[in-house]
């Protein structure tokens, strides 16, 4: 395929067509940043959720679920810290009036660079073939080191500059590298402010007695606040969890690129209290839990990497995103924190109430410290969407657009589909749908030929077609298809149930 953002715009027109997401109020010419999940996406997110869920919740004794609200009492987040601190830098362009995070502008800049690197490494593989050993050409070739001294000279000051509050610095950085704004094509920039990004809202009937609420940037706090109604009624020990998925709300300056930064989006959390001066063990487990669930998916290790950040948040004691191999290149899809007992302390200092845990092993009562995995569902969407897209040529010339979404999210696991309208076939399809339904999502499709409802399946990533013919009438066994190797075979109807089982099982992926 052509190139990267060519394929980006694929994979967003496809998940249109087909049923994935739409633009919000799209009848009002739409939204900008918020998403609607069609038919086929609900199935999808829903499979994330539950494939999140059971190998937080059901698969480790220690862990337990939330649902808090949205609204929280105000003064939770000036405990938090969002509310002095929960900022990022904006600049404008005075040419083109548009407006850009000021660290993403240099994000981008380092991402030219690297994909210089990228294309330096294509071009040597190239020439050398077989022989090529990447981890020496990349610790080796002058023309790489001399970028990569570059890309950690770059972001070291932008970290430097942005923990130590230095704007006028960061803006001096923007005009030293000679970024100009994509649309206008100058360097004409604003001085760099910082942006609070909460939403504010009010709760109340009459303007005198409404309450300012803000809608929660994170889910985490309303798990901190929780902490001891969870830690007392389940009667939970340390070191233990506590998960949620919910919504969150940032009024990101620029939100683009589709669902990889919304302005309403949901996250999947688990925050994990610990005794303080474990918090190292328990971040690099988590760590390493964590890359091994998207791994999990197969959905290729190469697409997948730490960044371990240097720029430390107000509550962080150490913190690394795993970045996904997106269409635009590698970005944070899921960050790992050690929170510190920044959070539990806070909450105790603004509303006057003890947190604290009384530990019986050590007969001591102390404020756990946390390690936090905190994933967003729909930038996780976006990592299977864009990953499973593919386009192929057939053996016999023809082309198809096909998901290969990992069997165990995929909308539906099967399509049943009577090869004519007649002759007991659609009641014979009908029949095996419910005795599958229960277990697995099925659809039926009678309209078209037999390849173009294979196709249609293909395009929204189903993992196995059934069809129901003359010969299934006569001794009851249908074919079954191969969404991924197009390969058919005959099968008993009363083996499917077993078959698909074994192949969409959560079992094949956590274990
Ligand atoms: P970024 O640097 O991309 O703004 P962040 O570091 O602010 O993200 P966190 O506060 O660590 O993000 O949030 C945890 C996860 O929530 C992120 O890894 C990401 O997957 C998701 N997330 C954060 N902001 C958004 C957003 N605006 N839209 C969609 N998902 C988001």
């Amino acid at each position: 395929m052509a190139n990267y953002e060519e394929v980006f715009k694929k994979v967003v027109s496809h998940s249109k067509e087909y049923g994935f997401i739409f633009q919000s109020s799209e009848i009002y010419d739409g939204l900008a940043a918020a998403y609607d999940y069609g038919p086929n996406g609900v199935e999808l997110k829903n499979n994330i959720k539950e494939y999140w869920w059971k190998s937080m919740v059901n698969m480790h004794e220690n862990i337990v679920g939330l649902d808090t609200s949205i609204f929280m009492h105000p003064k939770t987040w000036k405990a938090s810290g969002h509310i002095d601190a929960f900022n990022d830098p904006l600049i404008d362009n005075k040419d083109s009036k548009k407006r850009y995070r000021a660290d993403v502008l240099i994000e981008d800049y380092i991402s030219k660079i690297e994909s210089k690197i990228e294309k330096d490494l294509q071009k040597a593989h190239k020439r050398f073939g077989d022989q090529f050993n990447k981890d020496e050409f990349l610790s080796t070739n002058e023309r790489v080191l001399e970028r990569t001294k570059k890309i950690k000279e770059i972001s070291s000051k932008m970290n430097q500059y942005l923990v130590g509050q230095e704007l006028d610095k960061v803006k001096e950085l923007i005009e030293e590298l000679d970024i100009k704004c994509p649309v206008s094509g100058t360097c004409n920039w604003t001085d760099v402010r910082q942006f609070n990004l909460m939403f504010k809202t009010q709760m109340g009937a009459t303007a005198d007695s409404a309450t300012d609420l803000y809608l929660r940037p994170e889910t985490a706090q309303g798990i901190f606040v929780n902490f001891l109604n969870v830690q007392k009624t389940c009667r939970m020990k340390i070191p233990f969890g506590i998960a949620q998925i919910g919504k969150a709300f940032r009024n990101e300056i620029v939100a683009r690129q589709f669902i990889f930064r919304m302005r309403e989006f949901e996250q999947m959390e688990m925050q994990f209290f610990i005794k303080p001066g474990e918090e190292i063990k328990w971040y690099n487990y988590w760590k390493d839990q964590r890359i091994k669930w998207h791994k999990a998916l197969n959905m290729g290790e190469e697409n997948y990497r730490f960044h371990d950040h240097e720029n430390l948040a107000h509550y962080a004691n150490a913190a690394s995103d795993i970045e996904f191999k997106f269409p635009f290149g590698f970005k944070e899809l899921e960050g790992i924190h050690s929170r510190t007992d920044f959070d539990l302390n806070a909450h105790q200092e603004y509303s006057g109430k003890k947190i604290k845990y009384f530990d019986p092993e050590i007969n001591e009562s102390y404020v756990p410290y946390v390690v936090e995995t905190s994933i967003g569902l729909d930038r996780m969407f976006l990592t299977v969407l864009s990953n499973s897209y593919k386009e192929e040529t057939l053996e016999n010339g023809e082309s198809r657009i096909v998901l290969k979404i990992p069997h165990v999210l995929a909308p539906h696991k099967v399509a049943v589909l009577p090869l004519t309208k007649k002759d007991g076939m659609p009641e014979k399809a009908r029949e095996i749908i419910q005795s599958l339904q229960l277990d697995f999502k099925c659809l039926y499709e009678e309209k078209d030929s037999i390849g173009k409802r294979y196709r249609r399946q293909d395009a929204v990533g189903t993992p196995f077609c059934v069809t129901v013919d003359h010969q299934t009438l006569e001794d009851g066994t249908v074919t079954l298809r191969n969404r991924d190797s197009m390969k058919q075979k005959r099968v008993l109807q009363l083996e499917l149930h077993a078959i698909i089982a074994k192949e969409v099982s959560l079992k094949n992926y956590l274990n």
